[in-house]
């Protein structure tokens, strides 16, 4: 039989495309190619999970904190590899955050009535097996993050993480299914699917086994998973604004803004977004912000930039997707400049799409204003309601006590980089999932646990 050159290489083709490479379906604890399997798992694990006491709760929590720090970089490369947004360094600090600050067993609080009619005890029991969708912008954070929380609630999870982000969201999963083995817990306490798709999360949300649902990310995701039926917890979008009045210390608010504007490329849901500085000094604060790092483009490199980063359509700006969590340097590249600056600036209007739109760039418009009262109106518009994040950088109390309640934002931090409000230099623990829409706020272990009252009439009350 002759079979000449180019049969080989068609059948050389058509075996390759039918072998599974390590790449494709890489061996991760936990991970499973069907959602069905997935949850029959979880639910055989949530069962043995039961039995388990706190201590033991906390000695998995330990490995799972222990193994994160020690696979910081690993993650955080992973990360921007696959979804080519962020930057490494930024993103082993965030892992470290994860690992050293989210809430275990202690945040549990059981709480006690005692009088005249004996004694009552509230305990928070865990749901039990709980379905997570992640986002790719934090992906193995939010991954851990949740896990440590649901766990030392005494849940179980199931995720179905961004398509986009799985192979870092899954080598998270099977990190923590180490760690779970190695102090001794069972197999496939927290699950997730090789392929995440509609269909996965689909299944996963009406699921029976899945007590309860929990979904980081934008507007869309937060709506199906409200409409579903079950206990849900929304972590949605924000676009927080940062406001600059003439009391501040300008420098420092300068570089506060550059380093909080510009860590891990502006993803995380809690950065500056755009920035409101009171006339008298913004000048001067654009000038420090030049300082501190940032690049001040002016004119038609602003709407150049505009095209590069925004899609228009009917007079509507959208994210160009694949611009997001880019690196500073390449969009200043694409205006002919050579620079390795960490946030790009420019000076527009407040009803510019770079104020309104949530980006996730490092690109930070800077709006001028008569005084703090425009600045708080425009900021309070620019925040468009989801009441996620806003910062300020100022002396005056009234100032900060106004904006603060006109904003009714979950988070809201005064004089330092956004970060702080998720405990990296400012204090209170550490969470990626902030539930505004459903009102949690920073969720932690008591997010993932319903309240039990025991009642004993005329007994165990000693006084
Ligand atoms: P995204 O909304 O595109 O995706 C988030 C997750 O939801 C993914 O797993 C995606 O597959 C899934 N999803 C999207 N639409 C869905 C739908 N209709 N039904 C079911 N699942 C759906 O978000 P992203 O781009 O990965 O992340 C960025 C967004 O998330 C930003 O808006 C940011 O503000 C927000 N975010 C919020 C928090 C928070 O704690 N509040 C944290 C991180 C990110």
């Amino acid at each position: 039989m002759n079979i000449d050159e180019r049969q080989i290489a068609e059948i050389v083709k058509s075996v390759l495309n039918n072998v599974k490479t390590t790449e494709d379906a890489p061996s991760y604890k936990g991970v499973f190619d069907s959602m069905t399997d997935a949850l029959e798992a979880v639910n055989k694990a949530y069962k043995l999970y039961r039995s388990y006491s706190i201590e033991q709760r906390e000695q998995i929590i330990s490995k799972i904190r222990q193994l994160t720090l020690s696979e910081a970089e690993e993650m955080a490369k992973l990360g921007v590899a696959e979804t080519g947004m962020g930057r490494v360094t930024d993103k082993i600090i965030k892992h470290q955050l994860v690992a050293n600050k989210t809430p275990g067993t202690e945040d549990l609080k059981p709480s006690v009535v005692t009088g005249d009619d004996g004694l009552t005890l509230i305990e928070m029991a865990p749901y039990g097996v709980i379905g997570s969708i992640t986002p790719s912008t934090n992906p193995s954070e939010t991954v851990i993050c949740n896990s440590i929380g649901m766990l030392a609630g005494g849940n179980a999870v199931v995720f179905n993480p961004h398509p986009n982000a799985c192979k870092t969201a899954n080598y998270a999963v099977d990190l923590i299914n180490r760690a779970i083995l190695e102090a001794g817990g069972p197999e496939n306490l927290v699950v997730s699917v090789s392929k995440p798709t509609m269909d996965t999360s689909n299944e996963m949300m009406k699921s029976p086994i899945v007590r309860m649902l929990v979904a980081t990310g934008g507007p869309g995701v937060v709506k199906t998973l409200l409409s579903s039926g079950k206990k849900a917890i929304g972590a949605g979008a924000g676009n927080p604004p940062v406001i600059v009045d003439e009391t501040a210390d300008i420098k420092k608010a300068a570089r506060d803004i550059v380093a909080g504007a510009s860590f891990d490329n502006n993803l995380p849901c809690i950065a500056e977004k755009e920035c409101f500085a009171v006339d008298s000094i913004a000048s001067d604060l654009i000038a420090s912000m030049q300082e501190a790092g940032a690049y001040l483009i002016k004119g038609e490199q602003i709407d150049k930039l505009v095209k590069i980063a925004l899609i228009e359509k009917d007079g509507k700006y959208s994210i160009n997707k694949k611009w997001v969590g880019k690196d500073a340097g390449k969009f200043l590249k694409e205006l002919g400049i050579n620079s390795d600056a960490r946030l790009i600036i420019c000076e527009t209007e407040a009803l510019h799409p770079f104020v309104q739109v949530e980006m996730m760039m490092p690109i930070l418009a800077v709006v001028r204003v008569s005084d703090i009262d425009e600045a708080i109106d425009k900021a309070v518009a620019a925040e468009h309601g989801n009441r996620h994040s806003a910062h300020i950088h100022s002396k005056n109390i009234d100032n900060l006590t106004n904006f603060a309640r006109a904003v009714e934002t979950t988070i809201f931090v005064k004089n330092a980089p956004s970060y702080a409000g998720i405990g990296a230099g400012g204090e209170g623990y550490t969470t990626f999932t902030i539930a505004g829409p459903t009102g949690e706020g920073l969720t932690a272990a008591h997010s993932f646990t319903r309240q039990r009252r025991c009642v004993m009439v005329d007994g165990l009350h000693i006084v």
